[in-house]
């Protein structure tokens, strides 16, 4: 590998962490402690209507109880900082600068819903919609007048005709886009927001970012920011595009099949290793067989080359195993200390549970750990433990009168005498 591993995790504090992007994080995450490389976040919060701290407070808690620890970004600093895109806004103003200076950007006037007519009018004649190229050879002496009198405009790449745009991917080998195939995109709106896929080149090339590893709904930005990396004359990092996660339905995963949000995991109870886990399993496997592994294994394993190229399928019952298989392989006081805010909740347990609780609460994991998988399984399951008493309804009580009854209840009796409660 020629240049230090060095990756990044760029959310949009625009809503909770979401199972795709975390499975992203977690990859970029692998692949930096698997080359003893740096892992990044950087927050991507141009959008300044839709950011939210909130948002952004569940993203960091969702890696963080994932255990996907970040070397450089908001709280841990970095030498490559501000880690924030809305702190770096000097850096995309010099870029475009440059861009206009240099010709590859240009000044676009014409307002947006022109621009959507003439895409429409495209779309009906069934062509591929191409910028005005009026408005992208505007003389310069113009576009500094216009600009300069206060005129809205965006900026615009100049996408050259006639480039074959190869991307070389690690996980779906060489994608080619014609450069007829890439439109005149917008790279700084106006009053001086960049885009996405401006911001994340600037960015990407300024934090010496390696391989880019992202999903596969990327994969058409890609052509994108590879000729902006041409036109700034900057070395692209390595890429691989990792495939949509669907549901069982084949679909793209949605809150239809599911919970899509990291933090709603672990609020109804999934141990986190197991997410981990089961998230890796979701495009990689270390080889042909093996299921269960902890992140030390992936960071051991872990190569671009074993990621899939098919689209991952979400299932929520192998998911439940996982959840299952962790928690026995935690044993019983884990679970009794893990689930312990789940059984407080249910009422079963005290807010500070003396030895004896404990010792008593850690009995009872042992005995249900073959049966639960979740920690919220542990109090729905040993409630009928803490009931005060029995009241049988009038079936029960007719089944109690029957004759064989008491026999059987003094077996049942018998056996429960060596549960360990
Ligand atoms: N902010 C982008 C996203 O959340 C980052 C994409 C990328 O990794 O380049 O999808």
């Amino acid at each position: 590998m020629s240049r230090p591993v060095r990756v990044r995790f760029a959310p949009s504090p625009t809503g909770k962490l979401h199972l795709g992007g975390a499975r992203t994080a977690l990859f970029n995450w692998a692949f930096a402690r698997r080359h003893q490389g740096v892992f990044l976040l950087r927050i991507e919060d141009t959008d300044t209507e839709r950011n939210s701290e909130e948002s952004l407070q569940s993203i960091l808690a969702s890696m963080r109880w994932l255990g996907l620890d970040w070397d450089e970004g908001p709280e841990a600093g970095g030498d490559y900082g501000p880690y924030y895109q809305t702190q770096r806004l000097d850096q995309y103003a010099a870029a475009a600068a440059r861009g206009l200076e240099e010709g590859w950007l240009y000044r676009c006037f014409t307002p947006p819903a022109e621009i959507e007519g003439q895409r429409e009018t495209a779309r009906a004649a069934e062509q591929n919609w191409r910028f005005d190229p009026r408005s992208r050879e505007l003389s310069r002496a113009e576009s500094e007048r216009r600009s300069s009198a206060g005129e809205t405009h965006v900026l615009r790449m100049r996408v050259p005709d006639g480039v074959m745009v190869r991307i070389p991917d690690h996980v779906r080998g060489e994608v080619s886009f014609a450069s007829e195939q890439v439109e005149d995109w917008v790279a700084m709106r106006f009053g001086g927001m960049p885009t996405y896929n401006f911001a994340c080149v600037v960015d990407d090339a300024a934090m010496q970012i390696s391989h880019v590893l992202r999903g596969e709904e990327h994969l058409a930005n890609t052509p994108k920011q590879s000729l902006l990396y041409r036109a700034l004359g900057l070395p692209e990092p390595e890429y691989a595009h990792v495939p949509l996660i669907l549901g069982q339905d084949g679909k793209k995963l949605s809150k239809r099949t599911g919970d899509t949000a990291v933090e709603d995991y672990r609020t109804k109870g999934f141990p986190p290793e197991a997410l981990f886990n089961f998230l890796c399993l979701l495009g990689f496997s270390i080889d042909d067989k093996t299921t269960v592994f902890n992140s030390e294994e992936l960071v051991a394993h872990f190569d671009l080359h074993r990621l899939q190229k098919g689209g991952a399928i979400f299932d929520p019952e192998k998911l439940h195993w996982l959840c299952g298989e962790y928690l026995r392989r935690g044993g019983a006081a884990s679970l009794a200390e893990r689930a312990l805010p789940w059984m407080q909740e249910a009422g079963l347990a005290a807010a500070a549970p003396d030895a004896a609780e404990r010792a008593r609460l850690e009995e009872i994991a042992a005995a249900f750990l073959p049966r639960v998988a979740l920690y919220s399984e542990l109090p729905q399951q040993s409630a009928f433990l803490f009931a005060e008493a029995l009241v049988p309804d009038d079936a029960a009580r007719a089944v109690l009168a029957a004759p064989e009854a008491a026999a059987a209840l003094a077996a049942a009796a018998e056996s429960m005498a060596v549960a360990p409660w």
